[in-house]
């Protein structure tokens, strides 16, 4: 799941998991500094959708393969 700059749009080829190691990005368009740590709701919302992703391919093995 790759995210948008939240100001240009641009994709920024970077996922949650990135941004969870590196919560402070800089758009490489619009130079805007992307601080995810400010907010530690949006970090538990990224810590929900991982789970939940795993979950998802727990729930699926050996009944669909993924990649
Ligand atoms: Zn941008």
């Amino acid at each position: 799941m790759a995210l948008p700059c939240p100001f240009c749009r641009t994709p920024l080829g970077i996922d949650l998991t990135f941004i969870l190691k590196h919560p402070i990005s800089v758009c490489p368009n619009c130079r805007t500094v992307l601080d995810f740590t400010v907010d530690p709701e949006i970090k538990k919302k990224f810590d929900d959708a991982i789970k939940e992703i795993d979950d998802i391919k727990k729930k699926y093995k050996g009944i669909a393969k993924f990649g």
